[in-house]
Order: C-alpha cells, then sequence, then structure tokens
C-alpha cells in the first residue's frame, strides 16, 4: 500500500501535524494494524 500517497492532513504542512481528525484517523488505522507509520508527525 502507497502510504505516503495517502496522507491527508488537514493542516496541509510539510509533515503530518498528528492532530487532525484525518492524522488520527490514519495513526489509528496503522496502530489496528500493528504497524509503524512511515511518514514524520510534527508531534
Ligand atoms: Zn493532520
Amino acid at each position: 500500500m502507497p502510504w505516503k500517497l495517502t496522507w491527508s492532513c488537514y493542516a496541509g504542512g510539510h509533515i503530518a501535524c498528528g492532530v487532525c481528525d484525518s492524522c488520527r484517523l490514519r495513526l489509528a488505522a496503522f496502530a489496528e494494524l500493528g504497524l509503524a507509520d512511515p511518514i514524520a508527525y510534527a508531534r
């Protein structure tokens, strides 16, 4: 899966904010799969 291409942070910065709904849904999905998210987060 091209995870890096699926990132759609509402903040729209160079890196994902890690706190908006989009980021949290993404992080929750990775946690559920037991995977590490390859992209960087602001926090
Ligand atoms: Zn975000």
